[in-house]
């Protein structure tokens, strides 16, 4: 397939050069002036847009989102599928899909998850949204970028269901570091604690795979000084998001809220740049 690529950062840069190894030919922009090996560099997010099959964008936020869609539309070749892998707000996934229905084009929001790692060996999971048809498209790149992708309903589904697993991870992260840090305080060992909990009804993610102590568990950024991983700027992020949804909605979601203050202040304090486990060091 003949396929633009526009946003070449720590996210875009590997999927795209994966995306040449599978054999395809792709033309690639960033405002940054990034190039990739393999991927031909355009002199603009409309110049990559043009006379593709397909055109993918992993982009910082819905607002840099809307404006490249505005000005990539009307570049889009009629009947090829723009997909948009950025973790943005639900509004902003819709409206890009608005603006890319306007011009005839087929669309899907595919947020992903996985991190730089996941980009790097093409073993994303995928998050989608948009029609059959659309993710008909977008499936096969799906696969090459990735290893799982889940249709998960009509246009801004993809990105709900981004901002609700990474909500519930938030707060489980935070429920994990809390439990462990009371258990020191109670003189209890973390190894011991884990051993319990990974096979009880409090075992989740955050202990089974991402154990926030070092030494414990499978091997995670813990045993790394907390170098990310996650960073926890990025899970404030989706945090936020995630609050901005449920108030468009009016759902109540107390956890989340208090989940986004803790890693507000801890970004803001010395987490930025950390893995977000670290926030067991700040609850010590
Ligand atoms: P990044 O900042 O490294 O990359 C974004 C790129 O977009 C940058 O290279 C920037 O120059 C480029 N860009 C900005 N405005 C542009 C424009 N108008 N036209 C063209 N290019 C433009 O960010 P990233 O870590 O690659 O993340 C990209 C997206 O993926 C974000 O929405 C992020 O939330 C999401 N995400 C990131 C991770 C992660 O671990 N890094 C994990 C899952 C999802």
């Amino acid at each position: 397939m003949k396929i633009g690529f526009i946003g070449l950062g720590n996210m875009g840069a590997p999927m795209a050069a994966n995306l040449v190894k599978a054999g395809h030919e792709v033309t690639g922009f960033d405002v940054a002036g990034v190039t990739v090996d393999g991927v031909t560099p355009a002199g603009s997010a409309p110049e990559a847009a043009g006379g593709q099959d397909a055109v993918i964008t992993m982009l910082p936020n819905g607002a840099i989102l809307r404006s490249v869609y505005a000005e990539i539309v009307d570049a889009g070749t009629a009947g090829s599928v723009f997909i948009d892998c950025s973790t943005v707000d639900v509004e902003s996934a819709r409206a890009a899909h608005e603006m890319a229905a306007a011009k005839g084009l087929l669309s899907v929001d595919a947020p992903v998850s996985g991190g730089v790692g996941g980009a790097s060996a093409g073993t994303l999971t995928f998050m989608a949204g948009g029609s059959a048809e659309a993710f008909g498209l977008a499936n096969p790149l799906f696969e090459i970028m990735g290893k799982k992708a889940v249709h998960c309903g009509d246009a801004g589904a993809g990105q709900s269901a981004k901002i609700c697993n990474n909500m519930l991870l938030g707060i489980s992260m935070i429920g994990t570091c809390e439990a462990f840090a009371l258990a020191e305080k109670l003189g209890l060992s973390a190894q011991k604690l884990f051993d319990v909990v990974s096979t009880s009804s409090g075992s989740c993610w955050s202990v089974n795979a991402y154990c926030p102590v070092p030494g414990v568990g499978p091997q995670s950024p813990a045993d790394n000084d907390y170098k990310p991983g996650f960073a926890a700027e990025l899970m404030l992020k989706d945090l936020k998001l995630s609050q901005q949804a449920a108030s468009s909605v009016s759902a109540q979601t107390p956890m989340g809220a208090h989940a986004t203050e803790l890693y507000d202040a801890f970004v803001n304090d010395d987490g930025k740049g950390r893995d977000f486990s670290a926030m067991i060091e700040r609850l010590k």
